[in-house]
């Protein structure tokens, strides 16, 4: 029986016949995965009515079990809480003590990873595979979940602190995957590769949630498989691609160095799709040109976050401006407030960007002083700074970490690293602001160099003064081998202050 005030669910089931997943080659329609599914719902509630919002997590590889499972929580009225495949022991244990998680649905192949944990922790396991759903009796039947009931816990990036697990509701989510379905045009025609983790709103929400909602197709890849994922881009299997920058960043070196016959295939395969889509983290205008200078294809960059999915997006028709995140979407509303918490009313002015709307997150779970202090006059505080230029929003960073207070100044990080990206012999880069007893903060940069390149402070200096005003020009330098990163790609700011300690 379909639970018919879950949409998601009742949406899939317009769209029965068609595949929704494929991995491996291996086709799951949506009609399969609403069986699935409402077999696993069943073990879930055994016996009982409803889950009544408990927390249920799941550690299931990208594909149709990993739908079957999230579907599953739903439609049994759980809470369900994605866990990532990367996460360590010590990670997973953090997860699910801190949602107080009552059962894990785990692969079988990955049950080892969890086992001890949900023995120790007293958690129910549970297996997503089918055939386990035949021991269900025929007549139990699926609770009736209504749309403002908690539907999810996403823990953010931890890109600044410890995740903090973000609850949001069954309306949360139709608001945030129905605005992206309007302003990017998803229709049952599109296919889209899913390589992103899908413990995050970007995997999760983007791509996947606006896919089955669009009755679209996703194929699932276990990760970010370039030759994999390159072969099925270049015999035109996608209509559609979303990744991160560094993914990006990733392909121009493939595309500039691979043989002309493969080269030209993939190219061809990116010049076909109607959309292609850049966030999580910025994207640097030397990207967005070299892109579009390869393949043609003006990638969109837009913003979002885990507690108010996405915000601002540049248009699908229209100017997609370099260095720039677009306009509100649709149904979301944006605003920026300076420090004297006034709403900044001219262009060009920097204020942190608010949001408000039926897209935002329901709580902080657990943390109701965060909550609250997430939150002013219904708006949700976002913490990164923004400035509006022709209407189009531009992000200068994080309050916390990007923006470096220097003599006076605040300057972007941001700003910094997308200049000196331009730089021969940088190949990535991350600028923050060090402690300084005569500046307030000092502007640093650790640098990955290109191979066999050099730099030195001096030299670099010399560079950038040509090019940005002089005390946004780096007064420390560091060589790295690599920066440290996040599952997402994201630089971890804290970690790269600490280089320069
Ligand atoms: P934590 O909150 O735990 O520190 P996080 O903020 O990185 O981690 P997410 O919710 O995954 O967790 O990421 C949201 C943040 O990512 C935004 O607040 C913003 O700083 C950054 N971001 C997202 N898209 C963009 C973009 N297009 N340009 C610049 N920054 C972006
Ligand atoms: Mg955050």
């Amino acid at each position: 029986p379909l639970s018919p005030l879950l949409p998601i669910i009742a949406r899939a089931s317009t769209h029965a016949g068609r595949t929704a997943v494929s991995c491996a080659a291996q086709n799951t329609t949506y009609q399969q995965l609403l069986d699935q599914s409402e077999g696993l719902a069943l073990r879930l509630l055994d016996g009982r009515d409803d889950l009544g919002e408990a927390r249920v997590a799941f550690l299931v590889p990208p594909g149709a079990g990993y739908v079957a499972s999230l579907w599953a929580i739903w439609r049994a009225g759980g809470v369900a809480a994605p866990l990532s495949l990367s996460a360590t022991k010590h990670e997973l244990e953090y997860t699910l003590t801190d949602a107080g998680v009552e059962a894990v649905v785990v692969a079988d192949d990955l049950a080892e990873r969890v086992a001890p944990l949900c023995e120790r922790l007293g958690l129910r396991r549970l297996s997503p595979a089918a055939a386990e759903s035949a021991i269900v009796g025929p007549a139990a039947t699926l609770p009736t979940v209504a749309t403002d009931r908690r539907a999810m816990i996403l823990y953010t990036s931890g890109t600044t602190s410890r995740p903090k697990g973000v609850i949001t509701t069954h309306a949360c989510i139709q608001a945030q995957v129905e605005s992206l379905i309007q302003a990017w045009r998803w229709s049952a025609d599109d296919r889209i590769p899913l390589f992103l983790p899908l413990h995050h709103i970007h995997g999760i929400i983007n791509i996947l949630s606006c896919a089955l909602w669009a009755g679209a197709q996703v194929e699932a890849f276990a990760w970010f498989i370039r030759e994999a994922v390159l072969q099925r881009v270049a015999g035109g299997a996608y209509t559609l691609f979303m990744a991160v920058p560094t993914i990006y960043v990733k392909l121009i070196d493939w595309l500039e160095n691979a043989p002309a016959d493969q080269r030209d295939a993939v190219l061809g395969g990116f010049a076909g799709m109607r959309l292609m889509v850049s966030g999580s983290a910025a994207l640097p205008s030397s990207v967005h040109a070299q892109w579009a200078e390869l393949t043609g294809q003006p990638l969109l960059e837009r913003y979002g976050m885990t507690e108010i999915g996405m915000a601002l997006s540049n248009p699908y028709d229209g100017e997609r401006r370099p260095g720039a995140v677009g306009r509100p979407l649709p149904g979301v509303e944006v605003r920026l407030q300076d420090e004297s918490n006034v709403v900044v009313a001219q262009e060009g002015s920097p204020g942190e960007i608010h949001v408000r709307g039926p897209n935002v997150f329901r709580e902080y779970w657990n943390r109701p002083e965060a909550t609250a202090a997430a939150f002013v006059d219904g708006w949700f505080r976002t913490g990164d700074i923004a400035v509006v230029e022709d209407g189009y929003y531009r992000i200068m960073g994080r309050s916390s970490v990007d923006i470096i207070k220097s003599g006076g100044y605040k300057l972007s990080a941001l700003e910094i690293e997308a200049c000196l990206l331009n730089h021969p012999a940088i190949a990535e880069c991350a600028v923050v602001g060090v402690p300084d007893d005569k500046w307030g903060e000092r502007v640093a940069a650790a640098v990955v160099l290109v191979d066999g390149a050099e730099l030195s402070l001096d030299s670099l200096r010399e560079w950038s003064e040509q090019r940005i005003s002089s005390y946004k020009v780096p007064r420390l330098l560091r060589g790295v081998d690599s920066l440290p990163r996040n599952a997402m790609g994201k630089v971890k700011k804290p970690a790269v202050v600490k280089l320069f300690g």
